[in-house]
Parts: structure tokens; sequence; C-alpha cells
């Protein structure tokens, strides 16, 4: 089993990323700005949003952040994207998902300007994903993609299976892998016989949520494993159990431990595999900054 390594592979994206800020700012005079839209105070995403403003601040983008209660109302921040949308200094706005319950998410993400959508949630781009016309793609789906070539995977003629069906990572993730000329499954909580299906595999992407949704019973020898998913233990003995040792050994710090959707013993069987954390998690913040480029890029036309 070969590590796919998001730490070092991320890497390189930011170095890169940040070379060309350097030469974006001695030739147009600022950098790329990036809007980051939090509403509420889900641990989780208060998280995700520090480790995106962290990096792209290392990278040289002038990130903003965006920060609503609870019980904002979706005119707020709809006001909000109207005016970043106007706003020259900013070149892409991401709003965090999940928002909280009472707000309506497609009502507010359609208001981001097309050309400013980061993470290609507007309905034109979702579109423009599935006829691979999009000059950018989702950040968690193209930084996989990413990955696989950086360590020259061929996904031509694989057969892939994508567990979970969110537009931001499962389904953009199947048109990513088809339009790469991948066989493509894409699973579901009412999908039957996922070990089956998955036993019949080459490739497993598994964006949901639950830790060992897939097992080492399901996968055949050789397969290729990308694990998407987040899971938060708080309990020693499962984090013993589910994470890896060296994110066990941070669970008396933290008082809880970070593992995926696929159990250990599956990866000793793979290929190659994604560790949670240092796989795709790093990929999704590195492909933010590398889209935040590319969107500054388009609106001053050099590209
Ligand atoms: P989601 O939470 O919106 O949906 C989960 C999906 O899983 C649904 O499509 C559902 O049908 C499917 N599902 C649920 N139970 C299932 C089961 N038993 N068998 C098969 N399918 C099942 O999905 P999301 O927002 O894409 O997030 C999925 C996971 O990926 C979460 O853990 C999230 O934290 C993580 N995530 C990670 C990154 C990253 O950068 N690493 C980015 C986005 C999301």
């Amino acid at each position: 089993m070969n590590i796919l390594d998001g730490k070092h592979v991320s890497q390189v994206i930011l170095s890169n990323a940040k070379q060309q800020i350097e030469q974006m700012q001695a030739k147009i005079g600022r950098v790329p700005g990036l809007a980051v839209i939090i509403a509420g105070n889900n641990p989780a995403s208060a998280s995700y949003v520090k480790s995106k403003a962290k990096k792209s601040a290392q990278a040289g983008i002038h990130s903003t952040l965006i920060e609503f209660d609870a019980a904002v109302s979706e005119e707020q921040i709809i006001d909000k994207i109207i005016d970043l949308n106007q706003d020259a200094s900013v070149d892409g706005i991401l709003v965090q998902l999940p928002l909280p319950g009472h707000l309506n998410q497609w009502k507010i993400l359609d208001h981001i300007h097309p050309k400013k959508d980061v993470d290609c949630f507007h309905p034109l781009n979702q579109g423009r994903i599935l006829l691979d016309r999009s000059s950018i793609f989702p950040c968690t789906p193209a930084g996989i993609i990413k990955l696989l070539d950086y360590y020259n995977i061929e996904i031509k003629g694989l057969n892939a299976a994508v567990i979970g069906r969110s537009f931001i990572v499962g389904k953009p993730m199947a048109a990513l892998l088809t339009n790469r000329h991948a066989t493509v499954t894409l699973c579901h909580s009412r999908t039957r016989n996922l070990p089956e299906l998955l036993r019949r595999m080459d490739l497993i992407v598994s964006a949901v949520g639950i830790p060992d949704t897939v097992t080492a019973d399901m996968v055949t020898e050789n397969v290729i494993l990308i694990d998407v998913g987040i899971n938060h233990i708080a309990n020693y003995e499962d984090a013993v159990r589910l994470c890896d040792q060296e994110e066990t050994a941070k669970f008396s710090r933290k008082g809880y431990a970070i593992t995926g959707d696929i159990s250990k013993q599956a990866f000793k069987k793979s290929s190659w595999f994604t560790p949670v954390p240092g796989g795709v998690g790093l990929m999704t913040v590195a492909l933010l900054i590398e889209n935040t480029v590319a969107l500054f890029n388009q609106h001053h036309s050099l590209v």
C-alpha cells in the first residue's frame, strides 16, 4: 500500500501559487482576494474556515472572513454576497456549508456571481462541470484528480465507485472521473448490495461521513482508495480502533481524533490510499487557493 500524500502534493501546489501571486503583485499591483462567509457555530466548519484562511494568507492571498451568527437571515447573507460580487478586490467567494437549518442554501448560493464562484456552487457552474467546459472545478473532487495525476495513476478505463451524492463532492467527483474516461457508479444511502458492488471496483471514493463505510471485506486487492470522510471520534477506545496511530496519539491533547470512512484494514489491501488526516482535506484547501488564483487571472484576462 502506497500513500497518496496530500501533505506533500498540497505543499507543491501552494508554493506554485505563492510564486504566481508574487508575479501578479508585481504585474497587476494587487494580490488575489478570497471572501469566505460562515454562518452559525458549527465547530467543524469553524476549523475548516480557519485552516483555509491560514493557508490562503501563507500563499499570499488576501482573504476575508465574514462571520454571521446562527440567527442570520437569508437576506443578510444575500446582501453581503451582492456587495462582494461588486467588490473589485474580491476574485473568489465561498459560502461555507452547511448553513443553519432555517436558511435556504439554494436561494443564497444562486446569488454568487458565476465568475467569482470559487467552489462551483452556482447551477451554471454545476452544468459546466458536467459538460467538462468549466475553467475551474470544485475543490475537493479537483484535488483528488490532482493527487491521482501527481502519482501518474491512469484513470482512463478504471471501474470507479463514488459513495455519497452531495453536490459539493459526490456528484462532481462522478462527473470528473467520467470526464477522465473512468466507468463510474455513483452510490448513496439507498444503493443495494454496496459490498458486492465495491468488490468489483478498481477505484473507490468514499464521501459519506460514517467510519467503516468501507471495510476490508468490501474491497479487492490493489484497489485505489480515496477517503473524503472527516469523522470526529470522541471516545478513546473507538479512536484506537478507527484512527491511525499518529492521530490516536493526539487524542489526549485534543480530546478527540479524526478518521475517515475507510477502515485501516481496507487500506492494507490497497495499492494506493489517502490517509485521514493528511490526504484529501489538505488538497481541498490547496485547490481553493489554486482556483482563487485562476479566477484572478480570468478577471485580469491573463488566461
Ligand atoms: P453529505 O453529508 O451531504 O451526504 C452524505 C452522502 O452519503 C449522501 O449522499 C448519502 O446518500 C450518502 N450515505 C449516507 N449513508 C450512506 C451509507 N450507509 N451508504 C452509502 N452512502 C451513504 O456529504 P458531503 O457534504 O459530501 O460530506 C461527506 C463527508 O465528506 C463528510 O464526512 C464531510 O465532512 C467530508 N468532506 C470532506 C472534505 C475534505 O476536504 N476532506 C470536503 C467535503 C466534505
